[in-house]
């Protein structure tokens, strides 16, 4: 077994380094990590500058670049042979509801999905980072790890792991929920009384709906949500064609003279 390892909280991040001691009983550990926090940068792939990945460790590279360039570097340049695995994570803080959209970490799993490898994501849904539950989240990770070598994943799939606070009671299958976005946005004024904001220091809610992963986690389960990439409302799709959208008659342009 060869397993990629990325993140989006950067090497240093205590999350890696015990998600990697743990996975490494499953086979080769290969890293390949931003060489620093780049958290909520969502898919972004670096096209307009040149990547440096450094020797972090023995078998750690350190890349100046988003979680995406770190899957798609692993498997195209770095790796010689394409990993059975992908995990992204333990991210610092919970991936789960419309903030997956944000998500470097849950990101790093889609484009792992997209190159036809199977991956998952899986996050700490806390704000206090002690080794005790990154290690309760790093054998759930495992369990996750073990299951999917057992029945492997259906196509274009991937997982979306999200650990509750001190020792999950059970997994429970999940959907996406919805966050109430209300006080995303904090207004403050500097010292020199000029008005600044900042995005995302705010305790964000959630809609308390059946089923969700929101609703997993609250009761101390780890929530596991099926994902896929393909972002088509198919039953939008159906009500559309009702309206009977067409371009109709164009009028004359510019160029038309
Ligand atoms: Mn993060």
């Amino acid at each position: 077994m060869l397993i990629l390892l990325t993140n989006d909280d950067g090497i240093q991040s205590p999350g890696l380094q015990v998600l990697a001691e743990q996975i490494s009983r499953l086979g080769r550990v290969v890293v390949v990590a931003p060489d620093r926090e780049r958290s909520a940068v969502g898919h972004a792939l670096t096209l307009h500058a040149p990547l440096r990945a450094q020797v972090y460790a023995d078998d750690w590279w350190a890349v100046d670049g988003t979680p995406t360039d770190c899957v798609s570097l692993g498997i195209h340049g770095l790796l010689k042979t394409v990993p059975d695995l992908v995990i992204s994570g333990i991210n610092k803080g919970a991936n789960m509801g419309d903030d997956l959209t944000y998500s470097g970490t849950v990101a790093a799993a889609m484009e792992a999905t997209l190159m036809g490898v199977p991956a998952f994501a899986v996050s700490l849904a806390s704000t206090d980072f002690d080794r005790q539950a990154f290690v309760w989240s790093a054998r759930v990770a495992m369990r996750v790890a073990e299951t999917i070598c057992e029945h492997s994943l259906p196509a274009d799939t991937f997982l979306n792991v999200n650990v509750p606070v001190g020792e999950p009671s059970g997994i429970q299958l999940t959907r996406q929920g919805k966050r109430i976005y209300e006080g995303a946005v904090i207004q403050k004024r500097d010292p020199r009384g000029n008005d600044y904001y900042w995005i995302g220091a705010g305790e964000l809610g959630f809609h308390d709906l059946d089923g969700t992963d929101f609703n997993a986690v609250q009761s101390g389960h780890v929530s596991v949500t099926p994902l896929h990439l393909d972002l088509t409302n198919y039953a939008a799709l159906d009500r559309l064609r009702q309206w009977d959208m067409d371009l109709g008659p164009f009028g004359p342009t510019e160029s038309d003279g």
